[in-house]
């Protein structure tokens, strides 16, 4: 545990040299699992590829525990031969379950090698989120790496620069036994943008955090524009707001109370709506007039996207709402 009491992984995209990797060590705060990829899954081959096998012994001369991508069996060998003791899959190669099985296959192998018992008493796997917004292949995942007896953590770390919360929030919802991190760095691509979702991830109660962290972002092979300074992280984790898990208060449980009356009363209109529906579906039927009428529809849509924007909701919620009950209505009138 860190300093903020919860998991905090951080460091550079890639280790890029001997001494980088020991200056970027030396300055965070105690208590951190120390990342740097090696073998780098780079979009273009003409970009920097990782410092390749060379940089495990590198990662060795760390004095904390440390964690990098592996994704390939080959890799799962190197990392825990050199005693890394935190592996973790890429998003890249999430995607693609035949890689994830020879990982998994790979780790059952040679799980024993990786036992440090300075720092965790077994190797602990990451996996991100798939690129693609899939919860079950990231779940799929997880039980490959479970399957092979690896003790599994998941990495929320957004889709095409941006969170996929409804992928995470299923993801805990189906299995809350598996600790979830947040990498705001990935999940935004921008610097600027990761002590923000830090505090996000605390206010969602995530059980940590993996930050690329640089001491001269600017001059990064990798991920130069998303990777914070050392300074900026310590200015981040003293700025934290913590919440307390408030599962047991008495008020909050009243408003939640009052939530379940209104979805009772939310569900039975709904099901009134859907009766309604079915009568207009039959009438149709007898005056053989079509289904589908887009231009009432359409009224309806853009008459509540107008009430959306009177009630500061949010349009975009308020399509999706519409656009499920619209389905359900034809589906009904078929
Ligand atoms: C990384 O953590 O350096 C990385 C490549 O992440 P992702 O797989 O999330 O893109
Ligand atoms: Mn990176």
């Amino acid at each position: 545990m860190s300093v903020f009491n919860k998991i905090l992984i951080a460091g550079p995209c890639s280790a890029e040299s001997a001494e980088q990797v020991a200056r970027i060590a030396s300055a965070l705060p105690d208590g951190v699992i120390f990342r740097a990829g090696v073998w780098k899954p780079r979009t273009s081959p003409d970009t920097f590829q990782g410092a390749g096998d060379q940089a495990l012994s590198w990662l060795q001369t760390v004095d904390m525990p440390t964690a990098t991508e592996v994704a390939t069996p080959d890799h799962v060998r190197k990392a825990l031969d050199a005693g890394i003791p935190y592996l973790w899959i890429g998003a890249r190669t999430a995607a693609n379950p035949i890689a994830v099985q020879a990982i998994a296959d790979a780790l059952a192998q040679n799980l024993h090698k990786g036992v440090r018992p300075q720092y965790v008493i077994f190797p602990q796997i990451l996996i991100k989120n798939p690129v693609n917004e899939d919860v079950n292949l990231w779940l799929g995942n997880i039980e490959r790496l479970e399957a092979a007896g690896a003790n599994v953590l998941a990495i929320h770390r957004g889709c095409n620069h941006r969170p996929c919360w409804a992928m995470a929030f299923e993801l805990r919802r189906r299995r809350p036994d598996i600790p979830l991190l947040l990498d705001p760095s990935h999940m935004s691509g921008d610097a600027s943008l990761v002590a923000g979702l830090c505090q996000q991830a605390m206010d969602l109660d995530y059980d940590g955090l993996m930050i690329e962290v640089h001491d001269h972002p600017e001059l990064a092979l990798s991920d130069s524009k998303q990777q914070i300074t050392p300074d900026m992280l310590h200015d981040i984790l003293s700025h934290l707001t913590i919440r307390e898990n408030t599962a047991a208060d008495t008020e909050l449980l009243a408003l939640r109370h009052q939530i379940d009356e209104v979805d009772d009363e939310f569900w039975s209109l709904i099901a009134r709506r859907m009766q309604i529906s079915g009568q207009i579906g039959k009438y149709k039927q007898e005056h053989n007039i079509p289904i589908l009428q887009t231009g009432r529809y359409d009224a309806i849509l853009q008459r509540r996207l107008q009430w959306a924007a009177e009630h500061d909701i949010s349009q975009e919620t308020i399509q999706q709402i519409m656009d499920a009950i619209h389905r359900e209505s034809v589906r009904i009138q078929f």
